[in-house]
């Protein structure tokens, strides 16, 4: 059966341009992927048999995006469209990059550079699709391969690992056998590997629709390369009433439980990590993990630093981490309490992350937390609509108002703002000017 794909009119204006000047040109990779699977496609990569060159010429706006490796970006209508020319990619050096590409005038030559047979696509709305290797079948199987030997192309490329797991996350696909046992075998090469790359893979597999898939990384032993501790969580029993699994498949259920953002995934899959280093077993036999939330923060600190993860990225998986156990009695005070710990605006994910742990427990456990997580919800609408302060920039007097009222600056006045804050999180009427300047000047705050 012909297959018909609906294709934007810039990019059906640009393969226009290049084929009247007696150009081969076609949509290429992961957009006709997902054109056939009715995704919309991230971006519109054209593969071309024009040299750099002659694609620069045939457009007014172009942009020289990666033009040793053939790539030039055709703007039209405020839209980029990267235009590459067929290429045969050059021995790899060390799995990361090849040491040269050559361009080449053969479509099929550039198809077989590519990673699996279902971005291995071409398609041309005058010829139809290109599919030299399967990949219309694996698509309709659901099936991740690689394109040739397995053992080869991983060879060429390590990353092309991470990224089999990924597209089975995102597209919920199996993957053929062969290809998962050459990924398991080539497992070790990832270290060869930027940490860039590495985060850039974790990460779509985790915000996928198919989180559960990132145990396909512990399976072919790739977290025992990149993350051992994650094999460990999975060894890890948690013998008390709260749980019902070991650390691992608790911490799975969580990354499945909160929504698809990276903050939030990342905080679930390394939240519990610091139980690896603080279990002690008491008397009766039960598992306590007392200040584990504190270790997995610092954990995940190290560990995302390492990825080359942004700061503010960092920072807040950190801070949800670190407060993902937070003790709650269902009063508003200690919702404020911790509300004052996170800040107002994260308050609510880190409700979320709360809830997400809460139902990856026992039974037992979700009786105690669920209802409990529904009144500090409930606590936490009540103090917003109040305006109630639970940081120092709420608070009703600043260090000019103190310095005004005759206090000395300096670092006891930043303790003095912040046992007047702590007051005010206790009796949230008292945030009033004339009353906290009070407290401060008679030293009762
Ligand atoms: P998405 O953009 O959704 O992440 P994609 O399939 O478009 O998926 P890109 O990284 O944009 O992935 O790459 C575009 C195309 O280039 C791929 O479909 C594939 O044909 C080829 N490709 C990308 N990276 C590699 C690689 N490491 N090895 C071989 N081919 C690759
Ligand atoms: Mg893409």
């Amino acid at each position: 059966m012909s297959v018909s794909l609906t294709i934007p009119e810039n990019v059906k204006i640009i393969l226009k341009a290049l084929n009247s000047a007696g150009h081969e040109a076609y949509i290429v990779g992961g957009c006709v992927r997902d054109a056939i699977l009715g995704r919309t496609p991230g971006d519109w990569d054209i593969t071309t048999s024009a040299m750099p060159e002659e694609v620069k010429a045939l457009f007014r706006r172009t942009v020289d995006t990666g033009i040793k490796h053939g790539t030039v970006t055709v703007l039209i209508g405020g839209e980029g469209y990267e235009v590459t020319t067929y290429r045969i990619d050059g021995e790899y050096e060390d799995g990361r990059h090849p040491k040269q590409v050559t361009f080449t005038r053969s479509l099929s030559e550039d198809l077989l550079r590519r990673d699996f047979t279902i971005n291995a696509m071409a398609y041309h709305p005058g010829t139809g699709l290109v599919d030299l290797f399967g990949g219309k079948e694996d698509l309709d199987a659901r099936i991740i391969r690689a394109v040739g030997v397995p053992d080869d192309r991983f060879d060429e490329d390590a990353l092309r690992i991470l990224r089999a797991v990924r597209f089975s996350a995102q597209l919920d696909f199996g993957i053929e056998p062969a290809t998962m046992k050459s990924i398991a075998d080539h497992a070790e090469n990832l270290r060869l590997i930027s940490a860039e790359r590495i985060r850039v893979e974790l990460t779509k597999t985790l915000i996928s629709d198919h989180p559960e898939k990132f145990m396909t990384f512990h399976e072919t032993g790739i977290t025992s390369v990149l993350f051992p501790e994650f094999d460990q969580m999975l060894a890890m029993p948690q013998e008390n009433p709260w749980h019902c699994c070991d650390v691992g498949r608790h911490t799975m259920k969580v990354v499945c439980g909160v929504p698809a953002d990276t903050v939030l995934r990342w905080t679930a899959l390394l939240h519990d990590v610091g139980k690896l280093w603080t279990k002690t077993i008491d008397e009766e036999g039960k598992a306590h993990f007392y200040g584990h939330a504190k270790r997995s923060a610092e954990f995940a600190e190290g560990f995302l630093r390492d990825l080359k993860f942004d700061n503010h990225t960092i920072d807040m998986v950190c801070l949800f981490t670190r407060h993902h156990d937070a003790w709650f009695d269902g009063s508003d005070k200690v919702t404020r309490k911790v509300i004052s710990r996170v800040g107002k605006e994260n308050f609510p994910a880190l409700l979320m992350i709360a809830r997400a742990d809460a139902m990856a427990k026992s039974d037992f456990a979700k009786a105690q937390l669920l209802p409990k997580y529904d009144t500090v919800a409930e606590g936490f609408r009540r103090i917003i609509a109040a305006d109630q302060c639970t940081s120092l920039k709420e608070l009703a007097v600043n260090g000019g108002d103190l310095i005004k009222a005759g206090i000395k600056p300096g670092k006891e006045m930043g303790e003095l703002l912040q046992s007047l804050l702590t007051h005010v999180i206790d009796v949230p009427e008292d945030n009033v000017k004339e009353v906290l300047l009070e407290l401060a000047l008679s030293g009762r705050s």
